[in-house]
């Protein structure tokens, strides 16, 4: 047994990162982003009116004042000439500040008769966005991250159509167990449905990646060597169940005989323990536990920090928090527990029931409590880490 710090280590040194590839930024969401992002202009370009209403100078911008109405400014209609003292031009929200003008007055702050516009309300606010306010020429989104919405649309402003970003790695999910079924048949006496692919699979798409799930292998060396030959050429083979060393339990046997060299076998984890990797060439494969929840622990312990560095993100453990505990934590063995918690306003709460079978309580849980082994249990009050689970 390898402590969790170590496997993780392991398993970021089995890692080739994935080449880069130029995607079109209507596909940029969730993808990881390679190289950074320089804005080529300022944003805005120009000094544009934040209101639909007139552009003064400053020094006509006095309550009472009428000014001639030159002009009618929208937005992509530049106006051609410049504000003379006295004038006032029409002007729309987005429209560039024609030159000489310092300010906008709101269009409910003035009384317009025919070519003039009397002034009854000078704000404190110009209403205008001055150019560059928001990024100017030269500003950066930095790579590598995963983009969010918000910075695919950063990323347009700053007026780049492409973009390179780590190729989304193929990744195959392979449960085995002769008891397993796909969701939806009727059982038969000893049959269990197979739902870790698709939790898993659920939890990397978050990630940006669609894994494939192979067929489910029968607890037979032929059929895991057929479920594995479908995968030869997957960036990452994620294997489930068949991890431990009874007689069923072949996953080991046969990665190592299809040319995998495993990493490591065993890992001082709780709930999971058989949880292997190992590598064939670029390949990676990661052997997770059967258990329901020893498999999502694992993977969220595990496949995602291995799925974030293969698309070029650091390699790091998942991000902890730390936050106060709402009820006692009993005491640990020697294995590090990540036990399912809720997250209370006045605390985390670890669940009473923490079988590494119960989905139910897996899927009601906002958290793992990271407890590292030996630890003696904890009080309410005390601090504890936490890995939040969201989605
Ligand atoms: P194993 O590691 O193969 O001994 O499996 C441990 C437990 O997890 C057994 O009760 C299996 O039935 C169950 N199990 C294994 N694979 C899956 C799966 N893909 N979905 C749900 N349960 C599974
Ligand atoms: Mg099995």
């Amino acid at each position: 047994m390898i402590p969790v710090a170590k496997a993780l280590e392991q398993l970021f040194s089995l890692v080739t990162p994935m080449e880069a590839e130029e995607i079109g930024l209507a596909h940029a969401g969730g993808r990881v982003l390679l190289d950074d992002i320089v804005a080529g202009h300022d944003q805005p370009p120009f000094a544009a009116s934040a209101m639909d209403g007139y552009a003064v100078r400053e020094e006509d911008a006095i309550v009472g004042n009428t000014l001639a109405l030159v002009g009618h400014i929208a937005a992509g209609h530049p106006g051609e000439d410049a504000l003379a003292p006295g004038q006032a031009a029409r002007i729309l929200t987005g429209a560039p500040l024609p030159a000489g003008a310092d300010r906008v007055i709101m269009q409910e702050d003035v009384t317009v008769a025919g070519d003039s516009v009397t002034l009854n309300l000078v704000g404190p606010g110009r209403h205008v966005r001055a150019r560059g306010c928001d990024f100017g020429q030269g500003a950066r989104l930095a790579a590598p991250r995963r983009l969010k919405a918000a910075e695919v649309a950063l990323a347009a402003a700053m007026n780049h159509a492409r973009l390179r970003v780590a190729r989304r790695p193929d990744v195959a999910i392979l449960s085995t167990g002769d008891e397993l079924v796909v969701p939806g048949t009727v059982l038969g006496p000893g049959q269990i449905v197979a739902s870790n692919g698709y939790g898993i699979r659920a939890m990397l798409q978050a990630e940006g990646v669609d894994a494939r799930l192979l067929p489910i292998a029968a607890d037979t060396v032929e059929s895991h060597k057929a479920a594995l030959a479908l995968a030869d050429d997957a960036d990452l083979l994620v294997t489930i169940g068949g991890a431990s060393v009874g007689d069923h339990d072949l996953v080991a046997r046969v990665a190592e005989e299809e040319g995998f060299d495993l990493a490591f076998h065993r890992i001082a984890i709780r709930p999971g323990k058989p949880v292997m990797a190992g590598r064939r060439g670029r390949q990676v494969m990661v052997g997770l536990p059967g258990n329901p929840v020893s498999a999502m622990v694992c993977a969220t312990v595990f496949l995602v920090p291995l799925l974030r560095a293969m698309q070029g993100l650091p390699a790091q453990a998942m991000p902890r928090e730390v936050m106060p505990l709402a009820a006692p934590l009993p005491a640990n063995g020697p294995r590090e527990h990540y036990l399912r918690a809720e997250i209370t306003p006045g605390g985390v709460i670890p669940f009473a029931a923490q079988d590494s079978s119960l989905l139910s309580v897996l899927s009601r849980a906002d958290a793992l409590i990271v407890q590292p082994p030996g630890h003696a249990g904890a009080d309410p009050g005390d601090a504890v880490e936490v890995i939040r689970l969201d989605g």
